[in-house]
């Protein structure tokens, strides 16, 4: 067994699936879910009860499927009940989330997590990673926590020369080893590395050349990526997977993808993008919520679960020449701020900042002035502003978004509040080490 690189397929594809057309890619997975599907009604139980007949002649089989939420794992996983086991593997607990009524868990056999080094492989080598490239591994571990130990594994079998940084190490010492070693790979969520990054300037440690930033765990946004080309000539920022711990890797990019974009991984996972309002399949270009099964879980089958991103096939050729379906990811579908009757979504303030070249790591919160809404912009940055540069941005702000104007013009809202942070200032999750990008207000 020789590293996981040397499984490629050709100098172009890590699998053959890649480039296959589109009429055998269709029946290829079509054979695969129905076989999931016999296999979840052999072995579990939970699914006997819960799955409809399924008409394999429909373009859309699952449609009649009620979706599995966050809350049905919860309640069929330890430590509460054990519905979703249908096999008698051994298993390692991951925690996903749901720091609220005790831990909400994730169980992976030892398989699975090997089949898993290999879907990631797959954005490794669409990234252009090599064996023996140096890379540095900068996810959170511990908790439960998943990521790191799988990042950490894959390393090791894809063929790198891997750090195990983990994102607790001091950063003189990681900037010590990155130079002597030369590294220059870094993986990690993107607000950790851009942290770390930013202290490496704080310290005004000498610079060194970063050729790739690999990240995960949260989408990077065009103003981060920015200043990563800018401030440290970085090549390829990109993510060489995107899924969840509750379901599996969902897509990928590749070296040609622009931000959010990713390749489905849709002969491991049966996707569908559902607008829920109808209840049914989007078109293309049309955002829905992701919906997926994940043919690769055995232990805890895992049918149409509801992932809570939103997203949209493109519809797109990728110029790569991979015929694997493009999708943009439109993050979380709750990561909007209701602000009067303006709803403000993330996104819409990323690409504020990136206009007026501001830093990306920013958090929205919404607060209650005298009863009415308020929206506060934080934003983390070693610049400083005058009050006029801040009532500038406002007015940019307000031109920008005439419906949030109107409401403020009515007096119905308190005007925008932006405040610059000092770096690593704002809420970060304590485990993950990822920013909170939306503070919803408490009663
Ligand atoms: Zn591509």
């Amino acid at each position: 067994m020789g590293a996981l690189f040397y499984q490629k397929h050709s100098d172009f594809f890590f699998d053959s699936y890649e480039c296959l057309s589109v009429k055998d890619r269709t029946f290829f997975q079509r054979q695969k879910l129905k076989k999931y599907i016999e296999n979840c009604l052999e072995y579990s139980e939970f699914y006997r009860r819960r799955l409809p007949k399924i008409d394999w002649s429909d373009d859309f089989p699952l449609l009649g499927v009620e979706p599995l939420t966050s809350k049905d794992l919860r309640e069929n996983l330890p430590p509460f009940n054990s519905n979703l086991i249908a096999s008698k593997e051994a298993y390692t607990v991951f925690q996903s989330g749901g720091t609220t009524g005790g831990p909400k868990t994730s169980l992976f056999s030892d398989e699975e997590l090997e089949k898993l080094n290999k879907a990631n492989a797959r954005g490794f080598f669409a990234l252009g990673v090599k064996p023996h490239d140096p890379v540095a591994d900068f996810f959170a571990s511990g908790s439960l926590y998943m990521t790191f130990i799988h990042i950490n594994r894959c390393l090791q079998k894809y063929g790198c020369v891997n750090f195990p940084f983990a994102n607790h190490t001091e950063i003189e010492f990681i900037h010590k080893v990155v130079s002597l070693f030369q590294i220059g790979t870094f993986t990690g969520v993107a607000s950790y590395i851009l942290q770390i990054l930013r202290q490496f300037d704080e310290l005004k440690l000498e610079k060194f050349p970063i050729k790739k930033i690999l990240f995960g765990g949260e989408p990077l946004f065009e103003a981060d990526k920015r200043e990563l080309v800018q401030n440290w000539g970085v090549e390829v920022v990109a993510a060489p997977g995107y899924g969840t711990i509750d379901s599996w890797y969902i897509g990928y990019q590749c070296l040609k993808s622009s931000l959010g974009v990713f390749h489905a991984h849709d002969d491991e996972v049966y996707i569908e993008i559902i607008n829920e309002e109808t209840g049914k399949p989007c078109a293309v270009g049309e955002a829905g919520m992701v919906y997926v099964t994940t043919c690769e879980r055995s232990l805890t089958p895992i049918v149409r679960y509801r992932v809570g991103d939103l997203a949209y096939f493109t519809g797109k050729d990728c110029p790569c020449g991979r015929t694997t379906p493009l999708f943009k990811l439109l993050g979380r579908g709750d990561d909007t701020l209701r602000i009067g009757y303006d709803s403000i979504d993330y996104n819409f303030i990323q690409d504020f900042l990136a206009e007026n070249k501001l830093s990306g790591t920013a958090q929205i919160q919404k607060l209650k002035i005298s009863g009415r809404d308020a929206l506060l912009l934080n934003i983390e940055s070693l610049e400083t502003f005058s009050e006029d540069n801040l009532s500038r941005l406002k007015e940019k702000f307000y031109h920008k978004r005439p419906a949030f104007y109107e409401l403020l013009s009515k007096k119905q809202i308190e005007p925008l509040q932006i405040k610059i942070c000092e770096p690593n200032s704002l809420k970060r999750n304590p485990r993950t080490g990822k920013l909170i990008r939306v503070l919803d207000y408490e009663e």
